[in-house]
């Protein structure tokens, strides 16, 4: 790894092609958002009523990730929510919807269309703050499970991407060769962006080589810079089998979400696949007693190869979650179930579930196409 200190020249004129490249597709993708399908509908959910849309609903799963008093980086803690906001989350499912505990996931999607106001919720990853959002729950009496990657259970270890958003948002600026990231980092003034791209081509590498990479971007910092990073983002910390277990006793049904934290895609042997299904769900058994269901790590297209679903289906589970968004539906494959990320603010939460289906589709035609290489 080489690192330039060059703190008094803007970063740009460093830039090679290929790193303009990468801040050209990151332009491209901001675009995509903004006009994605799921802002549009969260556009139409806040000018049409719920009552209206109640009728065309199905049962759908929803998910989410920890809690923090008020998000200090938007950029760093990307899957939290607010407790004020979760709060009224919580309010708005009680009051507008059926939450279900997910053992009752195989007799709805047996016959979707009599559930229209079914809900399961799901929350994905074990961040210490969920003891704040059972409270909330438990205030409500509504059922959740919680899908848990054992490895960093066992070892606190944080998700791979929080040390390299750390590199990515607040290392010195300089360029950096990373281990298998095809081309120099530049980190300048500018960081967003570039942390958006660079995560994508990091995810893209098998879990042995994000490591190294992750590893190179960690020592940037000394020891103390880094433990000041990540206590300035404890947010990001997760349970420890006591806590996971707690959980369970107030009635948290706990699934597993890999034993690594990675993307499940076809970057990984078929070895490491079922290495991650098996090892997880027996470490789950062994603290919890039993593990009946899984949630694939970020769980997009590019994070579930057809092997991961072969391998979470010989593990012995009974239905696997994606983070595809659309509502359950009869026939689905129960390895593949969509599932809706509730996203920072939810003001029309109760308008936008129904219209979750509109992602039938998408989630229709991969998985057709993943079940035909499987
Ligand atoms: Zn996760």
């Amino acid at each position: 790894m080489r690192r330039e200190r060059r703190r008094a020249s803007p970063a740009i004129p460093l830039e090679d092609g290929a790193s303009q490249g990468r801040r050209l597709v990151t332009w491209h993708s901001n675009i995509q958002t903004w006009a994605s399908p799921g802002n549009l509908l969260r556009t139409l959910a806040r000018c049409v009523p719920p009552g209206l849309l109640r009728p065309f609903g199905r049962p759908v799963v929803l998910a989410f990730h920890g809690l923090v008093t008020r998000i200090a980086d938007e950029r760093i803690e990307v899957a939290q929510h607010e407790r004020d906001v979760f709060h009224a989350i919580v309010k708005t499912l009680k009051a507008q919807f059926d939450v279900l505990p997910l053992g009752a996931i195989a007799d709805v999607g047996k016959n979707p269309g009599r559930y229209p106001r079914a809900v399961f919720l799901t929350a994905d990853d074990g961040y210490s703050s969920l003891d704040a959002a059972a409270d909330l729950l438990e205030e409500q009496r509504l059922p959740w499970s919680l899908f848990v990657p054992t490895h960093h259970i066992e070892t606190g270890q944080p998700n791979p991407l929080f040390p390299a958003r750390l590199f990515l948002l607040f290392g010195p600026t300089g360029t950096y060769e990373i281990p298998h990231i095809p081309t120099p980092i530049v980190l300048g003034t500018q960081r967003g962006a570039l942390c958006i791209q660079v995560i994508s081509e990091l995810k893209r590498l098998d879990r042995v080589r994000a490591e190294e990479a992750v590893a190179a971007m960690a020592a940037v910092f000394s020891a103390s810079e880094f433990d000041a990073l990540r206590a300035r983002f404890a947010s990001e910390r997760y349970l420890d089998w006591d806590g996971v277990a707690q959980l369970a006793r107030r009635g948290v049904a706990i699934g597993a979400h890999a034993h690594w934290h990675w993307p499940m895609n076809a970057a990984e042997p078929t070895s490491a696949l079922a290495m991650q299904a098996e090892t997880s769900r027996a470490l789950v058994i062994s603290h919890i007693g039993q593990c009946r269901y899984f949630a694939y790590p970020f769980g997009r297209e590019a994070d579930v190869s057809p092997q991961a679903r072969n391998a979470v289906r010989d593990a012995g589970f009974e239905a696997a979650f994606t983070s595809i968004p659309a509502s359950l539906e009869a026939k689905q494959d129960p390895f593949l179930l969509p599932r809706y990320f509730l996203a920072r603010r939810e003001p029309a939460l109760a308008s936008f579930v129904p219209l979750i289906r509109a992602g039938g589709f998408r989630a229709r035609n991969w998985q057709r196409a993943t079940l035909s290489a499987a």
